[in-house]
């Protein structure tokens, strides 16, 4: 069966980075997340053409994801790993040359311990409540973390997406008690962070969905294309119902054609009856569910039908997408199937 066609445009995506570094003072570092393989675009791919646009420090979830993404780089950018210092990362950390972030007393004995000397970031909590030192916790270890010399003391915030949500100014308050004086360098602002402004920027910002073109970066350029194959073609006689649950009837005489690429590739079952796929400028509806591997759409308007249908271009991003979907453009990216072919264009590529 054909596949879809995800297509990275890496130069929306070194753009997006460029816009969101030009937020912050010429002095702030602005890092990339690449966690999830580059939040599903392919991490090797956007983090080489990151790293020749300038950045020096990408984030990943995973101390595996670390490893991956060194071998892709080479040596030179810090690869910080969020989850921190796990049981039994020792030998990946110091192979790959990664940085854990420490996130709590236990890992800081456990890195102090197992790799002495070896770089590390510190998060703190500051009431997301999700990963990091309680501020408890640090006042005990600080002292001898910062005799340490960290690369980094960071924390993240919840509701950045929200700016005028008093989380974000109570998150600041309590991360500036925490770390003013310290002699090292502080992180507190992801994509929506670097948009609340200067106070939240510090000395690195760290952005993900807003390279990758999603909200709340209203300025993003579109970076994922999502072209699927059409596969077959059907004239309906009024009446006539498609799809699982037969959950579409034709209103008239209709033409269907049948797409490949479902719900295993990442297209939400939610979006049946709801997601509407376009043929060129011209938008065809959804018609019946989404199934595994198979789209019904409703192209009777058109007067020919195109080999590929978008699901994701110039007339859909991925946050229209993820409102059809009743999600976030962050799932409908991650959510990106390994069967599509994925093709890097760009500058970077
Ligand atoms: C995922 C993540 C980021 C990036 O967040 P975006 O909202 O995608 O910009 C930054 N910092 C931490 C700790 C994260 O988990």
């Amino acid at each position: 069966m054909a596949a879809g066609t995800l297509t990275i445009d890496l130069d929306a995506l070194v753009a997006n980075w460029r816009a969101l570094d030009a937020r912050s003072a010429a002095g702030i570092e602005t890092a990339a997340v690449v966690k999830a393989d580059a939040y599903g675009l392919g991490a090797a791919s956007v983090a080489r053409a990151l790293a020749r646009a300038g950045v020096r420090r990408f984030f990943v979830a995973q101390a595996d994801e670390g490893a991956a993404l060194r071998a892709a780089l080479g040596p030179g950018p810090e690869v910080l790993v969020l989850s921190g210092h796990m049981e039994g990362d020792a030998p990946v950390l110091r192979e790959a040359g990664l940085t854990p972030v420490v996130n709590a007393a236990e890992q800081l004995a456990l890195h102090l311990e197992a790799l002495p000397g070896h770089p590390f970031a510190v998060q703190l909590d500051t009431g997301m409540n999700r990963l990091g030192m309680e501020p408890a916790e640090w006042a005990e270890v600080a002292a001898l973390v910062l005799d340490r010399g960290p690369v980094l003391v960071m924390s993240h915030l919840a509701c950045a997406d929200a700016p005028s949500d008093p989380m974000n100014e109570s998150q600041l308050a309590l991360f500036r008690a925490l770390t003013d004086g310290i002699p090292a360098p502080r992180s507190l602002a992801a994509t929506g962070g670097i948009l609340l402004g200067p106070a939240y920027h510090f000395d690195l910002v760290r952005p993900g969905i807003g390279l990758y073109g999603g909200a709340p970066f209203a300025g993003a350029r579109a970076v994922a294309h999502l072209a699927l194959p059409v596969i077959q073609l059907r004239e309906l006689e009024p009446g006539e119902p498609v799809g699982y649950g037969c959950s579409w009837v034709a209103p008239g005489p209709a033409r269907i054609a049948t797409v490949a690429g479902g719900y295993a590739d990442g297209i939400l079952r939610s979006l049946s009856n709801r997601a509407t796929l376009w043929a060129g400028a011209v938008p065809c509806p959804l018609a019946g569910r989404v199934s595994m591997d198979l789209l019904t759409v409703d192209v009777t308007h058109l007067d020919s039908v195109p080999p590929a249908l978008d699901l994701l271009g110039p007339h859909q991003t991925v946050d229209d997408l993820a409102a059809a979907a009743g999600t976030i453009g962050y799932e409908i990216l991650t959510a990106l199937g390994p069967r599509y072919a994925r093709r890097h264009l760009g500058a970077g590529a």
